[in-house]
């Protein structure tokens, strides 16, 4: 038996979020290079501020301005970056108690190994050159140089507390600079994994590169799935009888997609629809095109429009998509069990 098949995925979406008045606030902050903390009913001193408090559960209320320099209370080394992160290069995670506060908060700790960390040393915050609202507007945290170099009253662990500042108010903006409140965040989210096609999906997808469509009948209600899925999901039992299916359909239910969105390679309107194919008990997701989006109907029949040969892969893009057959639209009672 050949092996099975597998390939990268990666599924993706900018996510537009409200951040609120308190979050709202904190960013805004960091946008004009200030941090802001709450103060909470139990007297601590939180950063990013909380929403709401975490013993009387009010909305917070209560903001202070915090230093750019801090110490780190904990740290883990990161010796491979992936995709995404602060770095990519090794460097540290790093729990940071910032001057005026009394938890610590969470960043990248620029340094060159974990040889240069430790519990205790002096860090700052390292501002992004540009700054738009977002907690990537503080770079990193980096080391404080040597003693001689750092400003009045600090002189690493144990060193005095300065006073804390209520936070300023915050009309401080240059020209040109962007202005208001922070309220809503474009949050990029990505995940890349493997995925490991099952070795009836392998066979599925190792039939599309010759151009045949390959399914399997459940060997107790004689259901025939397409791609096979194993084992039956009614009855449980192992599916091992391979059927060929036509690369004819039906057109069970449908979608015309209006919306652009991330990542779309056909230009909307255009249909999205799930084809019953000839033989098979379960329809799969297509393209129905060469045909206006307002004349795709239930029951439409459609046969698929393969790809050029040289452009054949084990995937399911060698079929371009499905077009109208022109012949009579199948009956609803030969479709409606499957929708
Ligand atoms: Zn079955």
């Amino acid at each position: 038996m050949s092996r099975t098949l597998q390939a990268p995925v990666t599924v993706s979406f900018d996510y537009t979020r409200s951040v609120g008045p308190v979050l709202g606030r904190f960013l805004t902050g960091l946008r004009e290079g200030r941090l802001v903390a709450a103060r909470t009913s139990d007297g601590r001193v939180v950063i990013p501020p909380p929403e709401f408090d975490p013993v009387t559960h009010l909305e917070t209320d209560d903001f202070v301005e915090v230093s750019p320099t801090g110490v780190v209370t904990s740290w883990s080394w990161v010796p491979e970056p992936v995709a995404g992160q602060p770095f990519d290069r090794p460097f540290a995670f790093a729990l940071v108690e910032l001057d005026g506060a009394t938890v610590p908060m969470l960043h990248a700790l620029d340094v060159s190994s974990p040889d240069e960390v430790s519990t205790g040393m002096l860090v700052q915050v390292r501002w992004a050159e540009e700054r738009s609202g977002l907690i990537t507007d503080i770079a990193c945290f980096e080391p404080v140089a040597g003693p001689d170099e750092v400003g009045d009253g600090v002189s690493g662990p144990g060193r005095a507390r300065p006073e804390l500042r209520d936070e300023a108010p915050t009309e401080q903006s240059r020209p040109g600079e962007a202005t208001g409140e922070i309220t809503t965040i474009i949050t990029p989210v990505s995940l890349d994994y493997l995925y490991a096609a099952s070795p009836e999906e392998s066979a599925f997808y190792r039939g599309l590169l010759e151009g045949r469509i390959l399914g399997q009948r459940c060997p107790t209600c004689h259901k025939v799935y397409v791609p096979p899925r194993s084992a039956c999901p009614v009855d449980g039992v192992a599916t091992t009888d391979e059927v060929e299916l036509s690369d004819k359909g039906t057109v069970t239910t449908f979608c015309i997609v209006n919306v652009p969105f991330l990542g779309q390679k056909i230009t909307p309107p255009y249909v999205s629809a799930y084809v019953l194919l000839d033989g098979a008990d379960i329809a799969f997701l297509h393209l129905i095109l060469d045909v206006p989006a307002e004349e795709v109907r239930m029951g439409m029949r459609v046969e698929a429009v393969w790809k050029p040969r040289d452009e054949w892969g084990t995937t399911i893009e060698n079929i371009s998509h499905f077009r109208p057959t022109g012949e009579p639209d199948a009956d609803y009672d030969t479709y409606k069990q499957h929708l």
